[in-house]
């Protein structure tokens, strides 16, 4: 495929989305009748025909046998961060001994895993251990690894969902309900369905496997719970967009064939900010697909690299500073007859639907900060947002100058005209000259308006993003069914519209904020603007409680009041696990690996300094040093003994979750700082020879 034997165009063609039961695959292998009914299920959501089913199944199953597999699985997305699969294989024995591969429309539809060792946040107490996987037929099946992959949703046994993909399809099927209720009040009579696009940004980093081997932190939470700063960190920015090194190049060049097969449109890739750090980029489509394939990256990206020997880190912060990663989730409303409902147009102070949309998707960002803010909220992701990094943990938004220059104008009686970029002159007639973008970016704004579309940045790397997508989606449409209910009532439809967006503008432009969200002055600004600041996880969890929020998730069908008390409490529990599990490797590594190596180096300083001593009578130096390293170890035990006991007191703390979270957040994670910053001392006090881990130049510079 990457060959340039002029067959390589071709190849590409064929190769994309080879292992993907897709539009074209189903063509050719469906009845007509069957097809088509199909595709009315996917593309207008009308319930699925059982006897549809039963065709399709076994298409498929002919198809993947064709590809290699001999198991199939339903794959679905439980409450962790990680995908759940569970194989079958094909064969049914036969009476004389022999085996047939079978597939049926049952076995497509509907598996039934056993739902009582995923998380359910008290669900599992109240009901049976059964739970359902139900075929998602929106989201197209694939082979991988010798298995066809259904993709499916998870619910108990009563039907709550157990997963992150029920509610987002909800939610998909709420903003479309609510934004075509907008259209047809303006008068729109051709649009049939509204949906929500995604394409996100995944950054990762790279580091070679024996260094990773040798780091149990990494191992057992992905991130270095120890390490010095190295000498040189991303100060010089020349990783950046720079040149691809042959042992990086090869992983992407892998990396990019494995997900075309799979039908994941890998389109960008570049070096990031900090070094060792790169990102990948499809290109959008519809958020449900967009979720099912950033899965599919991530596990990719992890597989892939470990052919090339070496180990793909999706934490949000594996090195204490350096820039962690995100992923920037680009999020905008389609039609399906084509149409990009947040594309402003030549004329956009004139564009009463873009000016709606718009108007509809700040107004949600506003009063939904809370919900938003926690859809993004992670033990990992903690050390990004509120911690020295962008983006900060306020929600605010980027309109840039067009925009906001619209929205003034509107404010004061009236749009009667929009800035442009016009062209740039580059100096020299052998350039061309560009068309300049009608507004610049800004890289320190969580939500910003980037010409067609809102690029949400809050969310974490190794996070799903299913949960900041069925909040967007559902955020959205409770204010569009507002935006309805009066358009529906108006007897002029123009005049209520703009009388809308111009509340909009009055109400909620104290989110909008243009200039440098990492700066100290944006943060009291932010609070004279009375907008939230919610620096942990801990803190935002509380969102999910909110009555209003419960209200909201439950007025559009997306999540019921114990489905969401039920994430509540899955999210603290992730959190306490989390910290408890990084907080136990610490005082691992700390006594078997780094109070071990102080203490032979200790000895051998020790003698160095009898047998200094014995020639000159003066060993200053070398007793300088040794009292150095004596008093910071002293500090580190004393840490040591003290995280042992936070960690002692926290697990103790049964019963409130909330409360224990608490306590995992003041008393452990306050305490893991406290002895790093010893660690990273001794680092730098004691012979390289002796210490027993990786160093961050080591990590981040040997690939
Ligand atoms: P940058 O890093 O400059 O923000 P990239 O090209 O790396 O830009 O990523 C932009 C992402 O936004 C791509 O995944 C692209 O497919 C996505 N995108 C573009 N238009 C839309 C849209 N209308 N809806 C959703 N995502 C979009
Ligand atoms: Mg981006």
């Amino acid at each position: 495929m990457t060959n340039t034997n002029g067959n390589g165009m071709s190849a590409l063609v064929d190769l994309y989305g080879s292992n993907v039961f897709n539009d074209s695959i189903m063509r050719q292998s469906l009845p007509k009748a069957t097809y088509k009914s199909l595709r009315k299920t996917i593309e207008e959501g009308t319930p699925l025909d059982p006897q549809v089913a039963e065709v399709v199944a076994s298409a498929m199953k002919d198809w993947a046998i064709g590809k290699g597999a001999t198991h199939f699985t339903h794959w679905f997305q439980p409450l962790t961060s990680v995908t759940a699969e569970k194989h079958d294989s094909f064969i049914s024995p036969t009476p004389d001994g022999r085996v047939i591969m079978e597939f049926s429309g049952k076995e497509l539809i509907k598996g039934e895993p056993d739902a009582s060792s995923f998380p359910s946040g008290g669900l599992r107490a109240t009901f049976e251990a059964r739970g359902y996987t139900a075929w998602d037929c929106t989201s197209p099946a694939f082979v991988k690894d010798g298995s066809l992959f259904i993709p499916t949703a998870f619910a108990s046994y009563t039907g709550e969902a157990l997963d992150k993909k029920t509610p987002l399809l909800r939610s998909m099927d709420a903003i479309n309900r609510q934004a075509m209720r907008v259209l047809k009040a303006l008068g729109n009579t051709s649009t049939k369905r509204v949906m929500t696009t995604v394409g996100p940004e995944q950054e990762y980093f790279l580091i070679d496997k024996k260094l990773f081997d040798q780091r149990e932190d990494l191992i057992l939470t992905g991130r270095t719970l120890f390490g010095a700063r190295p000498p040189k960190g991303q100060d010089l920015e020349d990783h950046y967009f720079g040149q691809l090194k042959d042992r990086i190049a090869a992983f992407m060049s892998d990396l990019d064939t494995e997900l075309w097969k799979l039908g994941v449109s890998a389109k960008t890739k570049h070096n990031e900010v900090a070094p060792a750090q790169h990102e990948l980029a499809p290109i959008f489509t519809t958020t449900n697909i967009a979720t099912d394939h950033n899965q599919l990256t991530m596990e990719t990206m992890k597989k892939v690299a470990l052919r090339h020997g070496l180990v793909c880190l999706l934490h949000e912060k594996p090195f204490a500073g350096v820039n962690g990663s995100g992923k920037h989730n680009n999020w905008s409303m389609a039609t399906d007859d084509g149409q990009n409902l947040l594309e402003p147009g030549k004329t956009p102070h004139e564009n009463l639907q873009f000016l709606l949309f718009l108007s509809a998707t700040v107004k949600a960002v506003d009063e939904y900060a809370d919900l938003l803010r926690v859809s993004a909220a992670s033990p990992g992701n903690d050390h990004r947002l509120g911690a020295n990094e962008a983006p900060p943990a306020i929600i605010s938004i980027f309109l840039g100058e067009q925009l906001t220059d619209i929205f003034d104008q509107i404010e004061c009686g009236g749009a009667k005209s929009c800035k442009t970029g016009g062209t740039m002159n580059l100096g020299t007639e052998s350039l061309p000259s560009l068309p300049k973008d009608n507004t610049d970016r800004n890289r320190t704004s969580p939500f910003a308006f980037t010409g067609n579309k809102f690029e949400f940045r809050m969310v974490g790397s190794s996070q799903s993003i299913a949960q900041s997508n069925f909040t967007l989606n559902t955020i959205v449409a409770e204010i569009l069914s507002r935006f309805a209910d009066r358009m529906e009532q108006a007897s002029d439809v123009e005049a209520e519209s703009n009388a809308i967006i111009l509340e909009v503008i009055k109400e909620h432009k104290r989110i909008i904020f243009n200039g440098n969200g990492y700066s100290e002055e944006w943060v009291e600004e932010a609070a004279r603007r009375g907008l939230p600041n919610i620096r942990t996880t801990v803190d935002a969890i509380a969102a999910i409680r909110a009555e209003k929020n419960i209200q909201l998730m439950e007025k559009h069908g997306v999540l019921s009041r114990i489905e969401m008390e039920s994430r509540c409490e899955i999210q603290y529990e992730i959190y306490i696990k989390t910290v408890n599990i990084e907080a136990l490797t610490m005082v691992e590594m700390a006594k078997r690996q780094i109070l071990p190596a102080i203490i032979r180096y200790k000895a051998d300083l020790a003698d160095s300094i009898g047998s200094v001593l014995s020639i000159d009578g003066d060993a200053e130096i070398e007793k300088a040093l040794f009292t150095s390293i004596s008093d910071t170890m002293k500090s580190f035990s004393a840490h040591l003994a003290k995280l042992e006991q936070a960690i002692e007191t926290a697990a103790h703390l049964h019963g409130d979750t909330r409360a224990q979270a608490v306590a995992y957040r003041d008393l452990v994670f306050a305490g893991m700082g406290a002895l790093r910053q010893d660690a990273d001392l001794l680092e730098t006090l004691i012979d390289a020879e002796y210490w027993p881990l990786p160093t961050y130049s080591e990590l981040l510079f040997n690939v």
